[in-house]
């Protein structure tokens, strides 16, 4: 199903200079950009975001690590998104992550670990309303859409 996912480029990703390399990737997969812009996160917003890690021992750690500069978030678009996305991101701890995703190839740190995305599409929806208001979510064509996908898929 064509869905929406979101992936945030961490405070990591940016001092590192890391986001074209990044944002590069999930455009050559195919995926369709349909918003991104430069935030300032705070410890507000954080606690929403990782309310399922309240209770670890590193919830302090990640929210301040995530505060160390802006990060840029985005709104990416395929079918089957949320996981695409994922499977390109790797696993949490970028030392166990595949080679070839963005945590395998970037990434020494189960916390810093350059990006995050969302677990599924339907926590994409709730994650997505987070971060951004509707007027900053683009439902533009992409031309390219024949190359992209089958008719039957789409
Ligand atoms: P993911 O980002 O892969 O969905 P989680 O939701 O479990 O993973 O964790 C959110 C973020 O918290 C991770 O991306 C990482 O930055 C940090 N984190 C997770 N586990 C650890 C850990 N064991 N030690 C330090 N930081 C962690």
């Amino acid at each position: 199903m064509m869905e929406k996912t979101l992936v945030i480029l961490k405070p990591s990703c940016v001092q590192r200079a890391l986001m074209g390399e990044v944002i590069s990737r999930f455009e050559k997969k195919g995926l369709r950009l349909a918003g991104i812009k430069m935030m300032q996160l705070n410890d507000a917003i954080l606690n929403e975001h990782y309310a399922h890690l309240k209770d670890r021992p590193f919830f302090g750690r990640v929210k301040q690590s995530m505060q160390e500069s802006p990060v840029i978030v985005q709104c990416w678009e395929g079918i089957d998104a949320a996981k695409v996305v994922r499977n390109l991101i790797g696993v949490t701890n970028g030392r166990l992550a595949a080679a070839g995703t963005i945590r395998g190839d970037f990434s020494m740190s189960a916390q810093e670990n350059i990006v995050h995305a969302s677990d599924s599409a339907e926590s994409a929806k709730i994650e997505l309303a987070r971060f951004f208001s509707d007027n900053e979510i683009f439902d533009y064509n992409l031309s390219t859409i024949g190359s992209l996908y089958a008719n039957d898929e789409i």
